[in-house]
């Protein structure tokens, strides 16, 4: 791996895609500064060692064009206070006025460039932009898992103008070497806990990890396809008709692989999707119709601890039941509590993808797990086995 740890930096300037997408309030004040503080070591690290650093991130989905709700300048007080330095606000990426300002910058100084995307070139991965931001930095890092799966300018496309001075920065190494752990050298019994709405978004994560763990616990929405599948009556709960085959087909590859697969037994059912709803505990293969199952049940909750509490190395990617409903959020909180003493007993725990890390850092316990993943969408894509560009750039 391309680490920078070995890298000199002194009198260099070192060109940094970062991940500064962060919500913003009508304000235009940070609500939350978790990506900015990821940031921050890579950045000292290359101050410490006598660099200069030009940061270059997106914000939001601007139309193509300067929107002042996404402008980065909203970035740069919290930024200045997290890294304790002065930073520079260049207001265009890549003007020839901005090109002519990092030319010959003193050691020490950082820069922010404005919104890579009020250019439509950077999403199109436009390589003669890609050309003009190079111009930049000496040294060309990418520290921004977040968007590593995206095949972007300043992500993937501008890494061939620096053939020898590419190089992945400390938090975009963290994510790589922790999701490596569970894909390629756990210590057993590794153990995937997959949930969330659909199986349709999940199948190729769960096809993927049939080749290296030993069990697989499946809750959520998605646990109704796979026990109708099987036979059971799931009543109104949320089924994808469409994948009933894949399901059954996804039981049989684990079979066939010696993964054991551990669906719900018993499931909370509901005569409505809302809070208060009339609510009960119920068998998960005979839920009558007129009613959903929206969280898992007491017995399911104790078998999967129990799997959880005799494995190793665990990923968890996606909430047990709808648990944005307090009504319904006993599963996953019981999900996060028990990862939390499998961590402190020893065992290697990752958390992935949008919702799992919205309800471990709800419940405060971020902290208490092994890894909790920065990057959603292109964390799942790594679980799906997919070649990230942005990483794949870098490696080449
Ligand atoms: P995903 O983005 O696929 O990880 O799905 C997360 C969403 O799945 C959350 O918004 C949950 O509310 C939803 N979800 C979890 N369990 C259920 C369920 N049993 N029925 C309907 N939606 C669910």
């Amino acid at each position: 791996m391309r680490t920078i740890s070995d890298v000199d930096f002194q009198n260099k300037r070192s060109l940094i895609r970062v991940d500064f997408n962060v919500p913003l309030n009508e304000n235009n004040e940070i609500t939350d500064n978790t990506r900015i503080k990821a940031a921050v070591p890579t950045i000292k690290l290359i101050l410490e060692n006598g660099g200069s650093v030009i940061l270059m991130s997106h914000l939001g989905r601007p139309k193509g064009g300067f929107e002042e709700k996404y402008s980065l300048k909203h970035i740069v007080g919290e930024l200045e206070t997290l890294i304790d330095h002065e930073v520079k606000f260049l207001e265009d990426c890549v003007s020839d006025e901005s090109i002519e300002y990092t030319k010959n910058l003193k050691k020490g100084t950082v820069v922010l460039l404005e919104n890579l995307r009020f250019y439509p070139e950077e999403k199109e991965g436009d390589e003669d932009f890609a050309k003009k931001l190079a111009n930049h930095g000496d040294i060309y890092i990418n520290d921004a898992f977040g968007t590593a799966h995206r095949a972007h300018a300043s992500t993937a496309i501008i890494a061939k103008n620096f053939p020898n001075d590419k190089y992945f920065g400390l938090l975009l190494e963290k994510e790589i070497k922790n999701i490596d752990i569970l894909l390629h050298d756990p210590k057993p019994p590794t153990t995937a806990i997959i949930g969330g709405a659909k199986v349709s978004s999940k199948i190729t994560i769960i096809e993927n990890l049939l080749d290296s763990v030993d069990q697989i616990i499946i809750g959520g929405g998605m646990a109704y396809t796979f026990i109708k599948a099987k036979g059971g009556k799931v009543g109104d709960s949320l089924v994808e008709d469409d994948f009933l085959e894949t399901a059954k087909k996804v039981l049989e590859m684990a079979d066939s692989k010696d993964v054991t697969i551990h669906l719900p037994t018993d499931t909370i059912i509901a005569d409505r999707f809302a809070n208060d709803a009339n609510a009960k505990s119920c068998n998960i293969n005979d839920i009558p119709t007129g009613w959903m199952g929206l969280d898992i049940g007491t017995e399911s909750i104790k078998i999967f601890n129990k799997v959880i509490q005799t494995s190793r190395t665990i990923l968890w990617n996606g909430p047990m039941g709808v648990f944005e409903m307090e009504s319904f959020n006993n599963g996953t909180i019981a999900i996060a509590n028990s990862l939390v003493n499998a961590t402190s007993n020893g065992a290697f725990t990752l958390i992935g993808g949008g919702d799992s890390v919205a309800a471990i850092n709800q419940l405060n316990l971020g902290d208490q797990v092994s890894y909790v993943s920065t990057g959603g969408g292109a964390m799942l894509e790594y679980l799906e086995g997919k070649e990230l560009p942005g990483i794949k750039s870098i490696t080449n």
